[in-house]
């Protein structure tokens, strides 16, 4: 067999297997997709399924868990350029800095009222809930709370949670789970964080 008859044939087969696998996979519903580890990509992936939605003219929504002193990039585009996506921030008055637990359990509460309103409606198709698992661990947020409205979601909606951590029990119930390890990373070379790379 030539080199060229080899390639073929392994294609053929790796062709074959992937259609057995696409007919296996017969149920079709929304997902939950956790994005987690401790390397860089995991918002960044979030926001990249939020536009190939967009990108097939589906309703999305985005909810950051952070507290958005400075707009990143993806806010800018999605606040000016599609100003009716919902897009919520936990924004002013988390204070990672000041310690103070009632605040910012207050904050994370406001920010969760917004994500639960938005679960459970029936004309969206993706959710992205930016950084939630830090509410679980520090425990601003009731973990079986979190875990039922997700179950109990609008059927059609899928949801994309990010975060490191999370617990087992997220990735239990999430249908998709990918952890982002970290190799390395520019910042502990002393590289500052770059525009449109890092935010
Ligand atoms: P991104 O938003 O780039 O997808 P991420 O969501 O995976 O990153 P976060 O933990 O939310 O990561 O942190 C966001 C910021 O921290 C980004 O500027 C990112 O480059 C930086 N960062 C992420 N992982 C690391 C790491 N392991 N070491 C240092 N900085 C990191
Ligand atoms: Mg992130």
């Amino acid at each position: 067999m030539s080199r060229e008859e080899r390639f073929n044939a392994a294609m053929e087969r790796q062709q074959a297997a992937v259609r057995e696998c696409i007919a296996q996979a017969s149920d079709e519903r929304s997902l939950i997709v956790l994005l987690t580890g401790d390397g860089k990509g995991k918002t960044s992936s979030g926001f990249g399924m939020v536009f190939r939605a967009l990108g097939y003219g589906q309703k999305v929504a985005v909810v950051q868990f952070i507290k958005g002193t400075q707009p990143s990039g993806e806010e800018i585009f999605l606040r000016e350029r599609f100003p009716e996506i919902p897009f919520y921030q936990m924004g002013t008055g988390f204070t990672w800095d000041t310690q103070n637990f009632v605040a910012d359990q207050a904050a994370a509460r406001r920010t969760w009222e917004q994500a639960l309103k938005l679960l459970q409606r029936d004309d969206l198709d993706l959710l992205l809930l930016d950084e939630l698992t830090y509410m679980l661990a520090y425990k601003f947020l009731d973990e079986d709370e979190v875990l039922t409205a997700l179950r109990e979601r609008a059927p059609q909606l899928s949801v994309i949670v990010t975060g490191r951590g999370g617990g087992t029990a997220l990735r239990e119930l999430a249908d998709t789970v990918s952890e982002v390890k970290n190799h390395k990373h520019a910042f502990d070379a002393g590289i500052k964080a770059r525009k449109g790379v890092d935010y």
